[in-house]
């Protein structure tokens, strides 16, 4: 799997659709300093559900559409689009091809699609899961990230580890099992506590 293409329009500097054709291999971008380098690191970030502006070093959500220069009107939404090269079938879906899209209007409304649908940022993170490229993985490595990865709690350490290990999937279905297995059980106080009332 690789990136094979990334589409940018109205996302933070880049206020024209863009699109950046990447190879097999390494691809260097190049530029000066505020020409928006960081910002294709981003837009590659935030279509993978990023929801922390912070991280996209913005103050809110919004930040991230293009918000207009002397001789541009800002955009009213920001999109992006990733494909990925899924030949090897290590997303599991059945296309060769995957492009995980996410589009935010100023009035705050968002959506995300795979491959052209609509669907939930659960079902995005979901689908990256133990490859090492969702929003918490290890393939995009930020400004003074190696900083703070070493001097992480162990057990915020220990995450990339079970990322690259493969077993965040099982984790994170034994979290949800959990949660409704806590669910059940309080319901089942309520019900004999209705019960002992009625008898
Ligand atoms: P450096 O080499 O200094 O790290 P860079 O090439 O990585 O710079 P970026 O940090 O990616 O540059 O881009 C910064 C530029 O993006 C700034 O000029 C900033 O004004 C612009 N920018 C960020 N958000 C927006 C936005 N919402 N609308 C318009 N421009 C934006």
């Amino acid at each position: 799997m690789y990136l094979k293409c990334l589409e940018v329009h109205g996302f933070k500097s880049f206020a024209n659709k863009i699109v950046f054709d990447f190879h097999n291999g390494i691809t260097g971008i190049v530029g000066p300093n505020g020409s928006g380098k960081s910002n294709v690191a981003d837009a590659v970030r935030w279509v993978l559900g990023e929801q922390s502006a912070k991280q996209l070093r913005g103050a809110s959500m919004q930040d991230v559409i293009f918000a207009g220069t002397e001789n541009r009107n800002p955009q009213s939404y920001a999109y992006v689009a990733i494909t990925l090269d899924n030949s090897d079938h290590q997303l599991a879906l059945d296309y060769e091809e995957v492009t995980i899209a996410r589009r935010v209007y100023r009035s705050g409304e968002s959506e995300y699609l795979i491959n052209g649908n609509v669907c939930r940022m659960k079902d995005v993170k979901e689908l990256f899961y133990d490859t090492g490229i969702g929003k918490e993985g290890y393939s995009i490595i930020g400004q003074g990230q190696i900083d703070r990865i070493l001097s992480n709690k162990p057990e915020e350490r220990r995450e990339l580890f079970d990322e690259a290990a493969g077993i965040v999937k099982f984790k994170q279905r034994k979290n949800e099992t959990q949660k409704q297995l806590e669910n059940e059980r309080e319901n089942l106080v309520r019900v004999n506590d209705i019960l002992a009332e009625l008898e």
